[in-house]
């Protein structure tokens, strides 16, 4: 039977997309530089579809790709092998907010502020903020194991997961974990699948735990003349202070740059080196003001050019719509880029970029860094003015910063995920061993490969 009539029959002729400008739109996700022609999109309704759709393919040998929204950074949603691309957009309920039990459960589908802004109407908080969460599932989140500048006080997706429903690369739905906080009954196999990419199967409900929602939050924006006294700074904030803020964020010089030039507006002290962006949060006013105000005389003993408190909505929106611009201001205002996504432990920071900037330098290229000071994960945008000779050299210069994250004791991804596009680097940043275990989960999970081929591995 050919794929469209087979798909057709379980979810209906309007739910399956097989013309070309579809194609363009489902064979790529946000990495710019890949695109794999779909043999198929499927919008499945519920998890009976989804479920009877991987039946339908397992039995013909078909590949999947699971989809969330298509903002993977690292490939991930490609649909390489000619596979089906099963699209989660329409699955997109949240089907419980239990504020007694302080969880929610929802559909893989829905967008990341839908989840936030429906959760914190019941004075709930569900903390993982990735700067794409206005346009990225959380189903897309629970499989990349998304992280966000919340993370340093917070953590990332998997410390909020409980439980799944996911359904098996042959099709069989299947309940992971539960709606308890403690749960060491057998191997942890929700956790499983955090990260996981969509090669072990697809996600199709979620419960997740919240906390109660903190009232008062408190920006500051800290400039120095040198990236090095701004992450010596990060290191004295959470040993000297003892408070963890619930943002700690970095950019240097470059990236500002690329997002005044995108946004049209003038960051405050554009000129420094390195700026710190860190967000406070609590319940009570004065405490914060006795944070901040401990806070920014530590920085200004350590150099600061000086201490920047956001004084009202407008101008915190601003530095926020700054800070979560610069990624894609990277990305489009130069015309040759590649991003990275690495992890070195945040003591290696400043190291981390004087290397880069002396190792790509004599290429012609320039290097932004910026992310997240506090937990160690930094972009780097590699960015030059001349495409063809980048294009010559974009190998050795990926090479290049997968090597460096690697020698400081980091790795090749923090948050993005390994997808189609790390994978070259893999067998680099993990022991023979952890890769022997990992393809024999793997296959013993997917024994026919057919679940998001030629990812990860
Ligand atoms: C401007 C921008 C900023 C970003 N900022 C951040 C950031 O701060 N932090 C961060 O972590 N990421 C960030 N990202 C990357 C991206 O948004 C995340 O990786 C996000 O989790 C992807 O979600 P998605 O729904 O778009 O998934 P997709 O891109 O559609 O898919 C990503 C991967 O998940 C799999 N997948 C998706 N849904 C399911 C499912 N239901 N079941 C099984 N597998 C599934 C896919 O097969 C694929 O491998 C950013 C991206 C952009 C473009």
């Amino acid at each position: 039977m050919p794929t469209r009539s087979l798909l057709a029959s379980i979810v209906g002729e309007r739910y399956v997309l097989d013309d070309e400008e579809s194609f363009l739109v489902y064979g790529r996700d946000e990495y710019p530089r890949a695109f794999s022609k779909p043999r198929a999109v499927v919008l499945p309704a519920n998890a009976q579809e989804v479920s009877e759709v991987v039946h339908a393919c397992y039995r013909h040998g078909i590949p999947i790709t699971p989809r969330g929204r298509g903002t993977g950074l690292s490939g991930g949603a490609l649909p390489l092998h000619n596979s089906v691309v099963v699209s989660l957009e329409r699955m997109e309920k949240i089907l419980e907010i239990n504020e007694e039990d302080h969880l929610v459960v929802t559909q893989p589908g829905v967008i990341v502020k839908n989840l936030h802004d429906a959760v914190e109407a019941h004075d709930l908080f569900y903390p993982p903020d990735p700067a794409s969460l206005e346009s990225c599932s959380i189903g897309g989140n629970v499989a990349e194991n998304a992280g966000g500048p919340r993370a340093v006080k917070y953590g990332v997706t998997r410390h909020y997961l409980l439980g799944l429903e996911v359904v098996m690369p042959g099709g069989q739905l299947c309940r992971l974990g539960g709606r308890v906080l403690k749960n060491t009954t057998g191997y942890d196999l929700p956790h499983l699948f955090v990260g996981s990419e969509g090669t072990l199967g697809i996600i199709t409900s979620i419960t997740l735990r919240l906390i109660p929602r903190p009232r008062l939050t408190c920006d500051l924006l800290i400039p120095f003349a040198s990236l090095d006294k701004a992450s010596r700074a990060v290191n004295r904030i959470l040993m000297d202070l003892g408070i963890i803020p619930a943002v700690l964020e970095f950019m240097d010089a470059h990236s500002v740059a690329a997002a005044e030039r995108m946004t049209g507006q003038t960051f405050p002290f554009s000129e420094a080196e390195g700026h710190l962006l860190i967000q406070l949060d609590g319940s009570s006013e004065t405490e914060i003001e006795k944070q901040a105000a401990a806070l920014g005389e530590l920085c200004l003993t350590l150099g600061a050019d000086d201490v920047f408190i956001a004084q009202n909505s407008a101008t915190r929106d601003r530095l926020w719509a700054a800070r979560r611009a610069v990624l894609e201001a990277c990305e489009t205002t130069r015309p040759a880029t590649e991003l990275h996504d690495i992890s070195v432990p945040r003591s290696r920071i400043p190291d981390l970029v004087r290397q880069l900037q002396t190792l790509t330098a004599p290429l012609g290229v320039d290097v932004a860094c910026f992310g997240h000071a506090g937990d160690g994960n930094v972009h780097v945008a590699l960015m030059s003015d001349d495409p063809s000779s980048f294009e010559e050299q974009l190998e050795v210069l990926n090479r290049t910063v997968a090597h460096t994250a690697l020698a400081l004791g980091g790795t090749i991804s923090g948050e993005h995920g390994t997808g189609a596009v790390k994978k070259t680097h893999l067998d680099q940043a993990l022991s023979p061993l952890e890769m022997k275990l990992m393809r024999s989960l793997k296959a013993a999970i997917d024994p026919q490969g057919l679940m998001n081929p030629g990812k990860i591995f």
